[in-house]
């Protein structure tokens, strides 16, 4: 009715709306996005306890025709909601794989590239092969690729995901497992995974510098990995401070701004050789 169109009106303000036409658009020229070559991986450096380079993480961005660069954490939920998300997985394992010989020839030594996987995808028993598919075709050593999956993603679809790492391990790849502590789960679940790695979230490691429990929350989670025999990665790591209370505790691996923020491919060859700040 009119009166009821009237008072929607008075609901929704003008930046809702512009919002929701950003969505809209933005799930609308996802499938354009990936035929135009609009996306693109940043990889972010991965750096162990001497401070070499270890692995990167790949990152997705797009370069929107019209709303110049957009992050994913504003498409990526978009792209799952709208259904476009196993597209835009498949793009960024392609990439991946199609990246690694430039990544291969910048580095000296074994490193692994992290690939982002989300919920959605760990929903459909397709994605094996589609991995498989594309290691065979690009001729890639499943050893220099990594998965990541959130907490949540991973407990929302704990059995088809557990029975994906197996496989995905058993061929050489390593994943691990994202945003660490932010899933309010209850822990029973760690007796049954099959990961690698534990990556701790990075709202821990900011709280590092400030706050006396989660600095004893954050050496508990670097313990409790130990114990388990996972690797145990730190990310968001932006200050000197964090990253030696990390390391007295035992952390393996960290990633963040003191090293780098995520950088376009041909960037990657300016990265030292390892990071000494002594
Ligand atoms: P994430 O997997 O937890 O990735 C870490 C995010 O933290 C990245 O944001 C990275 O740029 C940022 N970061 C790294 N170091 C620091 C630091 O020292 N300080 C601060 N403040 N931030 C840091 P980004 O690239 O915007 O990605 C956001 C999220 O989008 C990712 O969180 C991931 O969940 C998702 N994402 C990114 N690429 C992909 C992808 O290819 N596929 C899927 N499914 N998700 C992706
Ligand atoms: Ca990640
Ligand atoms: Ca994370
Ligand atoms: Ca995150």
């Amino acid at each position: 009715s009119k009166a009821r169109g009237r008072g929607m009106a008075t609901i929704f303000t003008n930046e809702m709306v512009e919002t929701h036409k950003r969505k809209l658009s933005i799930a609308n020229s996802i499938d354009q996005g990936i035929v135009n070559n609009e996306f693109v991986l940043f990889y972010q450096p991965k750096i162990d306890r001497n401070g070499q380079v270890i692995g990167f993480e790949a990152l997705m961005r797009w370069e929107h025709p019209d709303f110049g660069l957009v992050l994913p954490g504003e498409f990526i939920p978009v792209a799952e909601q709208s259904g476009k998300i196993s597209l835009l997985t498949r793009w960024a394992i392609e990439q991946s794989c199609a990246d690694l010989s430039l990544l291969q020839s910048v580095m000296q030594h074994k490193f692994r590239v992290a690939i982002n996987l989300s919920g959605h995808d760990l929903r459909h028993s397709e994605l094996f092969d589609v991995i498989y598919q594309i290691f065979t075709e690009q001729q890639v050593n499943p050893e220099y690729i990594e998965f990541e999956v959130t907490e949540s993603a991973y407990l929302e679809n704990f059995e088809s995901a557990n029975k994906l790492f197996k496989r995905l391990s058993n061929m050489g790849c390593a994943v691990a497992l994202d945003d660490f502590g932010t899933g309010y789960s209850s822990l029973s679940y760690l007796t049954q995974i099959s990961i690698d790695t534990l990556k701790i979230d990075r709202q821990f490691v900011r709280e590092i510098s400030t706050c006396h429990r989660s600095r004893l929350v954050t050496g508990a989670i670097i313990d409790l990995a130990k114990r388990l025999s996972l690797t145990i990665c730190a990310e968001g790591v932006e200050e000197l401070s964090q990253w030696e209370y990390l390391l007295n505790h035992g952390c393996d691996h960290v990633q963040g701004y003191l090293f780098s923020k995520p950088l376009p491919l041909e960037k990657i060859a300016l990265l030292p050789d390892y990071f000494d700040f002594g």
